[in-house]
């Protein structure tokens, strides 16, 4: 099996920074752990395909959360990456049937509609100090076209995105990836128009990476006529490194009635990671001890 991998490049003109990932397995991985139907698998899989690159926009030592609140059925699509390419994230259902739009004469999954109309999040986390988090509303429930929309707003950076993930008729991953491209301060206008022109004729994200294209391949399509370094490349990989004290955060947000009702019942708290469905169990001892509450 072909291993996951993101690079990021930089044109020789340096007017164009570009990310490609081939996420398939990670993917996969996400839809066995959570059991997702195909449309999840699809918006799951897009967002966890977005994080794998957005972080590497970012600076050493930070991690990057991508997360989606709409008012469709799919109710949340949560995904987080961090610099060594560990990848993790879940959607609020799971379950969700299966939804298809047709357009042009081929089914596609509808994530749209899925999603719904809410808001978009990108949270920074950079070690001890306070997170950085700033919203966009959604303007298409499409992802790709959302996050275009945040780089392009939110950043000021002008963007492309493209994201696609291909469910085969097993439900299995088939292929799964994606692109963000930036242009770089005082672009000229030609570069900007044959970049424009690639992209209008470069099609569906999924197809392409199904035929087995490299990150470097699906750059070398989508930045045709530019050449370019190859300023990083990152293994990714779904791993959700879940401790039970990590996990205690879960417990802090109950209150401490629930708390003591569980204690009282069952002997334990238990909670579920919801990243990796790792479950753990808190007795009064270990509570007492490790969670900062009034009792
Ligand atoms: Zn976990």
């Amino acid at each position: 099996m072909m291993e996951d991998y993101m690079i990021r490049v930089l044109t020789k003109n340096k007017q164009i920074r570009a990310l490609a990932v081939r996420s398939t397995n990670l993917v996969e991985e996400a839809r066995q752990i959570h059991k997702t139907t195909p449309v999840a698998t699809a918006a799951l899989g897009r967002a966890l395909s977005a994080v794998s690159m957005m972080i590497a926009l970012e600076k050493s030592g930070e991690k990057i959360g991508l997360r989606i609140l709409g008012d469709g059925p799919l109710d949340r699509v949560i995904a987080e990456a961090n610099m060594d390419g560990e990848v993790k994230g879940f959607v609020g259902n799971p379950q969700i049937d299966i939804m298809l739009n047709e357009k042009k004469n081929e089914k596609k999954l509808d994530v749209k509609k899925a999603i719904g109309n809410g808001e978009l999040y990108v949270r920074k986390m950079m070690g001890l100090k306070e997170p950085y988090e700033s919203k966009i509303q959604l303007i298409s429930g499409e992802i790709g076209e959302d996050l275009t929309y945040y780089y392009t707003k939110s950043e000021q950076v002008p963007s492309s995105v493209g994201l696609g993930v291909l469910v085969d008729t097993d439900s299995s991953v088939k292929a799964a990836g994606g692109f963000i491209i930036q242009l770089l301060p005082d672009t000229p206008e030609e570069t900007i128009s044959k970049l424009e022109s690639n992209l209008n004729s470069l099609g569906s994200v999924s197809r392409l990476i199904e035929t087995g294209i490299t990150p470097e391949e699906l750059l070398d399509k989508v930045l045709e006529g530019f050449s370019y370094d190859i300023t990083k490349v990152t293994e990714v990989e779904y791993n959700c490194s879940c401790s039970k004290g990590q996990t205690l955060e879960i417990v802090n947000t109950l209150n401490v009635d629930e708390i003591k009702e569980s204690l009282k019942e069952d002997g334990y708290v238990e909670v579920t990671c919801h990243y990796c469905n790792e479950s753990y169990r808190y007795n009064e001892e270990y509570l007492k001890e490790h969670l900062e509450r009034e009792w």
